[in-house]
């Protein structure tokens, strides 16, 4: 994959832009240096641009556990890609390891913030975690579900602080075995 290079002064001038834009000064004292401050941001926050996650999957091993590995709670900051603002909340992601190939925990949170660490939807996200793990990994099945808040839909628009919207991407087993895609949900949802 081509790595992409964030160009730092681009981000700058445009925030220049933005500043002159909605009216305000960018040479006050507090603007003066917000174009360099947001353009070191997005640099952080968009730092998912150039990773290739499918890499974190390439170290597995083997371990004779053929059953459910939820990983549960793993923290998300992303940004949506309609309104550049963010949207944030908790990822769960299920697999059934196939031939026992396994990976680290730490792998699979890695994976979602990678993918999260770009101009998203939250549908997208949800899938390109499932499909990742499930190209990478081909176990028997996988599960990601994402629950999310959206500052797009709380500061502006329809106004609903605190309304979670709840994505969800099954593969193999799970999307074939409704007894089985429940008994994970179930595991997802409990709270222990
Ligand atoms: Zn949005």
């Amino acid at each position: 994959m081509q790595k992409k290079v964030i160009d730092e002064a681009k981000i700058e001038e445009a925030v220049h832009m933005i500043l002159e834009a909605i009216g305000e000064d960018p040479e006050r004292e507090g603007l003066q240096n917000t174009p360099k401050r947001v353009a070191r941001m997005y640099r952080e926050i968009f730092a998912g641009m150039n990773s290739n996650p499918r890499e974190f999957l390439q170290v597995s091993f083997t371990e004779f556990h053929d059953e459910l590995v939820l990983v549960k709670d793993i923290p998300l900051y992303s940004m949506c890609e309609h309104h550049l603002l963010p949207f944030y909340g908790k990822a769960h992601v299920a697999y059934i390891p196939r031939g026992g190939k396994v990976v680290g925990i730490s792998k699979l949170t890695r994976v979602a913030e990678a993918y999260a660490m770009r101009p998203q939807l939250q549908e997208r996200l949800t899938s390109q975690i499932a499909d990742c793990i499930n190209d990478s990994l081909k176990p028997f099945g996988v599960a990601v579900v994402i629950e999310a808040e959206h500052m797009c839909m709380t500061m502006r628009g329809v106004r609903k602080p605190g309304a979670l919207t709840v994505t969800s991407a099954v593969r193999g087993i799970f999307e074939t075995r409704p007894e089985t895609r429940a008994e994970v949900f179930s595991l997802i949802n409990q709270k222990i």
